[in-house]
């Protein structure tokens, strides 16, 4: 046997090469967007709300996505709830590839593979019925029995901690009470993936807590993976993953993780990572690049265990590149 070789040559590849140019595919997770781009056309104009978006979300978590006004938030919220279809890319949702989806499929889709959740409460459940009736309405095509259905229906109003609101009606129901029953709602086909945008984005901050608690029992006792589209820094702190979306792309993210001590203190911990395309590019937060005067290019030196990015320190004569 011989010896590993203490340094790697730079001749050679790395011991665990990985080919961050490979293309997912929808075994990658639950929710697997490749290079997706939505460009909205109109009056002489194009948006280019999505400009290759790259996203893996694994079954079973919760997630948050933050950003600002006008970053692709909604349009990607839209796409994979299947109200939208990408102008480019690929995406997958719960091992569907939605692009390649007939009518019927999509229609189907949406009444049992995703629930969404609107952040106008109006626009979530029909004013005209009770909550338990809103959630008993996307169950009327599925096969399950009425007294199942009625079963299903206290059930989730009751985990999500609203069973006293069954028998009112939207306007006899608090923000906070409508938009949980529109969690009861989106949930009554058991959905794999549960989509929120801005669910909260109307409501003050206690009945916010509420709703991101039916969410956070959504993901945990009923078992959807939940994508909710947040401003509340409160609600982003709370879940172990929120990643932010700049300029219709993945840019960055933050995981949380808890860690206990050897006294047995429990801290959460965070850790800060940028986004790493198939292409290889990486986006530096913007701050940074202000703070040490970055501009159109930067110089990268390798070291063994990582990669140090400076500014661009070229003499101008080496920048007019003419001989000396
Ligand atoms: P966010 O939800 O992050 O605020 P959106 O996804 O709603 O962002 O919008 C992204 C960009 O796309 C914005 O510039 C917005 O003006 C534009 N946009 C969104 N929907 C449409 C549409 N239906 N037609 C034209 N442009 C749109
Ligand atoms: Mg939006």
């Amino acid at each position: 046997m011989t010896e590993p070789a203490a340094h790697t040559p730079h001749d050679q590849a790395p011991t665990a090469p990985v080919a961050h140019d490979q293309a997912p595919t929808a075994a990658d997770g639950m929710i697997v967007c490749d290079r997706l781009v939505r460009i909205y056309y109109g009056e002489g104009i194009e948006v280019q709300a999505l400009q290759g978006l790259d996203l893996q979300i694994a079954a079973g978590e919760l997630t948050a996505l933050i950003g600002a006004a006008g970053s692709g938030k909604s349009t990607l919220m839209n796409i994979l709830a299947g109200l939208d279809a990408p102008t480019a890319g690929t995406v997958w949702v719960a091992g569907r590839n939605l692009g390649a989806m007939t009518a019927a499929e999509r229609l189907a889709y949406r009444r049992n593979t995703v629930g969404f959740i609107w952040q106008q409460t109006s626009r979530n459940l029909l004013p005209y019925m009770t909550a338990r009736q809103n959630v008993l309405l996307p169950m009327r095509l599925n096969s399950l029995g009425r007294r199942k259905r009625l079963q299903r229906a206290g059930l989730l109003l009751d985990t999500l901690g609203i069973a006293y609101c069954a028998d009112r009606t939207p306007d006899r129901m608090s923000g906070g009470e409508q938009q949980r029953a529109a969690i009861a709602t989106a949930l009554a086909n058991q959905p794999k993936v549960l989509l929120a945008d801005e669910p909260t984005g109307e409501l003050d901050s206690s009945t916010a807590q509420d709703v991101f608690s039916a969410l956070q029992t959504a993901n945990t006792e009923l078992g959807a993976t939940v994508l909710v589209v947040t401003h509340d820094p409160a609600v982003s702190s709370q879940v172990r993953r929120t990643i932010a979306i700049r300029d219709g792309k993945t840019s960055s993210e933050t995981i949380r993780h808890a860690a206990t001590d050897e006294r047995g203190t429990t801290t959460l911990h965070a850790r800060d990572y940028a986004t790493l395309d198939r292409a290889g590019r990486v986006q530096l937060p913007r701050e940074m690049i202000r703070r040490l005067g970055m501009r159109k290019r930067v110089e990268l030196q390798e070291e063994p265990d990582h990669i140090g990015v400076w500014p661009d320190q070229a003499t101008d004569q080496e920048r007019e590149g003419g001989p000396r």
